[in-house]
Order: structure tokens, then sequence, then C-alpha cells
């Protein structure tokens, strides 16, 4: 009952949580908030979860969780992240009131950096200027593959690689920050043909966005990537993959292994799951790549077998 309670409080976010991270190419104390708005407008992507999320959330309400969230903040936190599941610039969403009062309280709490989540769609002239003319903004905009087939008929992301280029482009222009969320596996490709779609795609996005983030698709509730899994038709990915794909990247690329070993999270076999999790962790603050090598397990050569047969079966995944 507390819990239900809770869930329905418009005056609190979500969640909210301290971290250190890597900005700008050093470690900085985070805060990061998820504000329950209405959730997002798209919401048909076939991974994602959000949609259970939503909830009727005033500009007032969005405007007290933000002040409930900072409640955790203290003078070493530099960086605050909000995210909204779904677009913090979309007017409908966020409304314009809320996001201008969020921004003045977080320059007047001497904050020096903001990191928000939108489709590219809204990022528009003024809704960057906006948050530009106040501080320094990280936009990131969930890409997921540079491949418009992919996006659009396996995803259903409803927006092409050229839509993030000029939102990307609106947003260097006045000179903020791009992240690029790319997704390891989207459901029916093989392992093989997910990860080469990933490091295609970071190579591409690279060229317009300021840092990578690589996110292994996880099996969230009410969604099609669930249904899938539930019939025995998705497996999410290894995380041996995850290594080979930031491995292959020279930019900076960050990655949390949500949910790792676990069945609905990204999973080798169980034994090395903690050991690799715990690497890709420490990469994202040191950049270093070196540690992955000495990383090892019996189940890396089923990994590779598994990948080689899937290239036999016609483009049946296997797992
Ligand atoms: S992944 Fe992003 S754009 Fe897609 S439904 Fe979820 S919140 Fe909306
Ligand atoms: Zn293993």
């Amino acid at each position: 009952m507390a819990k239900l309670d809770r869930r329905l409080d418009l005056k609190r976010p979500v969640t909210v949580w301290r971290s250190q991270d890597l900005v700008e190419g050093r470690e900085a104390s985070a805060l990061t908030m998820i504000l329950r708005t209405v959730g997002c407008r798209w919401n048909r992507c076939t991974m994602c979860g959000y949609a259970s999320e939503g909830a009727p959330a005033s500009s007032e309400d969005l405007v007290a969780q933000f002040e409930n969230a900072m409640q955790r903040s203290d003078p070493e936190v530099t960086v605050v992240k909000i995210y909204t599941s779904g677009s913090f610039l979309d007017p409908q969403e966020m409304p314009v009131a809320a996001r201008d009062e969020i921004l003045q309280r977080l320059e007047a709490a001497g904050i020096s950096k903001l990191v928000i989540e939108t489709r590219p769609q809204y990022v528009t002239r003024e809704s960057v200027e906006k948050c530009l003319s106040i501080l320094p903004t990280e936009f990131a905009m969930g890409l997921e593959t540079s491949n418009d087939l992919i996006r659009e008929h396996v995803i259903r992301k409803g927006f092409t690689f050229q839509d993030f280029v000029d939102a990307s482009e609106t947003v260097h222009s006045r000179g903020g920050r791009v992240k690029a969320y790319l997704l390891l596996k989207p459901p029916s490709l093989s392992e093989g043909q997910a990860m080469r779609d990933a490091i295609s795609s970071a190579r591409a996005a690279q060229e317009h966005a300021d840092v990578l983030s690589l996110n292994l698709c996880n099996v969230q509730r009410n969604t099609q990537v669930e249904r899938m899994w539930e019939r025995g038709e998705f497996r999410p990915p290894w995380l041996w993959s995850a290594l080979e794909v930031i491995k292959s990247v020279p930019g900076p690329i960050v990655c949390d292994p949500v949910g790792a070993g676990t069945r609905r999270g990204p999973h080798n076999c169980g034994l090395c799951d903690a050991a690799v999790a715990e690497a890709i962790r420490v990469h994202d603050l040191t950049q270093d790549v070196s540690p992955f090598d000495k990383l090892d397990c019996e189940c890396k050569a089923t990994w590779r077998e598994l990948m080689a047969l899937e290239e036999q079966s016609f483009g049946t995944p296997l797992f």
C-alpha cells in the first residue's frame, strides 16, 4: 500500500541517485533524477517500458518533484541529469513554464552542467537557446542505430538518422553538447548482426556526438521485446558483445550494464557476469579498454561459436 501511495505522489520524482561520472574527460559528482511526467508522446518503441511510469503531472508538480530531488544534492554536485522517461524538451510533457523555472533554479543552485534527454524533433532553436542561455547543457538523444531500416522497422523509433544529424547541428551551432544513445541488440537481430550494427552505428554517430552511451537491451515489462522474450525469440545481448563494441570505438563511450547477469538483462554464463559488468563500469571513468583483455571465461568460446552458427542459420537467432 505504501508503495502505491508513493507511485501516485506527483510531488515526488520517480527516483533520484548520486554517482561519480566522466564529464568532458573529468570525474565529476552527479545527481540524476527521473521526473514523473505525463510520459513519452511517442511511446511506440519496441523495447521501451516507460509508458507505465506516466501520470498527469502539472507544471507545479514537476517543479515540486525537481525540488524534492535537489534535496539529495550537496556542494560537491556539479552535474544534474534530468530524465523524464520521455523528452524534457517536449512542451506537452514538460510545460515551458516548468522547464524555465527548473533551469533558473539550477542556475541559482550553482550547478555547472545539465544533461537532459529528448527526441530530436523537440530540439529547436528556441529550446536549445533557452537551455544554453542559462547553463551548459548536454542534449542526449536515443539514436539507437545509424541504420534507418532497423530504427524504423525493428525499434519503431519514428525518426531518421538525418533528423538526429540536424538536431545535433542545431545544438552544436549554439555551443551545446550532444550525447547519442546506441542500442546493443534490438530484437530480431542475431548476436553478430547486433554487434556489427552497434559498431558501425558508433562510428557514424561519433561524427555528430560528443559522447556515446551504449545501452544494452534489457527486457522491460509490457513491451514487444518482452513478448518476444517470453516466446523464446529474444535473448538480451552477451556482455562479451558489449566489450567488443566499446573496444572498437576510439572516442568517449559510456555504458551502464543495467540488470547485468539477470535473465532480463545483458548476460554471459552466470559465472563471469559480475566481473565483466564491473569492468564496463570502471571503463566509464577511465576510458581504458586494456583491462578487458584480462577477462576470460569458458563461455567466451560458446559466444563465439553461437555467432558463427547464427551466420549459417539464414537470419534465425540461435541461443
Ligand atoms: S525509447 Fe524514448 S522515444 Fe521511444 S517510447 Fe521510450 S521514451 Fe519514447
Ligand atoms: Zn562466463
